[in-house]
């Protein structure tokens, strides 16, 4: 297993937090909890009511092993389509990548009901009303935390986490418990975090690819270490199940 990063561990774990067990990461269409984003959507709704313009879900299967997490709906993106990072420049470099990577399959086409599946990957927000300029709030993104907490929760099978730029990683990591000076952002960096792998990338916003903070190979990169993470992770997990197997069967013959 490449190990580019090295990988620095922190002891608390998702499982060691009770509030991480709560079953519920979707927020109502009228989440009130924000007054700042919920006075920003109803007006939206009122200037594009063919838009979405409510909580955005989370896209892909609970039982994934892959959770990415970004930082807010972006009003022509997410906002408007309704899913995570669709219909803005971001999602047409994430969804590129994976498919290239083999997290995604179908074609990815700007909007909900393009072919596109998610592959042992699930995509949330860390807020997940749009803000104002991109820019939530700290008590909006302390506020829609336990959202985010549940829906870790809720993802038995998870392994890694990518977070989108420093705001996601932060908010991740507060919700599994962990004070962000045990687990810094890097780009390109991996905090073990109890039983996860917390991978880091710049956001793949347009202004961040503009400027030249994120490269399309440097966004690849991250994910090519999250594929030979989960690989390895899968075939260690297939080995120690071999095993158990085999040493079941030895007993049972004995
Ligand atoms: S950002 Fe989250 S907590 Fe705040 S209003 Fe929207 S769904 Fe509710």
């Amino acid at each position: 297993m490449p190990m580019s990063a090295p990988m620095a561990t922190t002891t608390n774990s998702r499982t060691e937090n009770p509030a991480l067990l709560r079953d519920s990461g979707k927020p109502g269409r009228d989440c009130p909890l924000c007054p700042r984003l919920a006075a920003f959507r109803n007006g939206w709704r009122k200037r594009e009511p063919g838009w979405f313009n409510a909580p955005v879900a989370s896209f892909g299967a609970k039982d994934a092993r892959l959770l990415i997490v970004g930082l807010a709906p972006g009003l022509q993106g997410a906002n408007r389509t309704g899913r995570p990072f669709t219909g803005d420049y971001a999602g047409d470099l994430l969804y590129a990548t994976l498919i290239e990577f083999g997290f995604a399959r179908g074609v990815f086409a700007a909007r909900p009901d393009d072919s596109l599946e998610l592959v042992d990957a699930r995509i949330t927000n860390g807020v997940r009303c749009v803000p104002p300029e991109n820019k939530p709030t700290p008590q909006e993104i302390n506020t829609c935390r336990g959202f985010l907490t549940a829906t870790i929760g809720e993802m038995k099978n998870l392994r890694a986490i990518v977070a989108l730029g420093r705001v996601a990683h932060d908010t991740a990591v507060t919700a599994m418990g962990v004070r962000k000076s045990a687990a810094p952002f890097k780009h390109g960096g991996r905090n073990a975090i109890g039983d996860l792998a917390l991978f880091d990338s710049y956001h793949c916003s347009r202004y961040n690819t503009n400027t030249g903070v994120l490269t399309p190979a440097m966004f690849h990169s991250v994910f090519a270490e999250v594929r030979d993470y989960l690989n390895a992770d899968q075939s260690a997990s297939s080995s120690a199940s071999q095993s158990g197997a085999k040493a079941g069967s030895i007993t049972s013959r004995t």
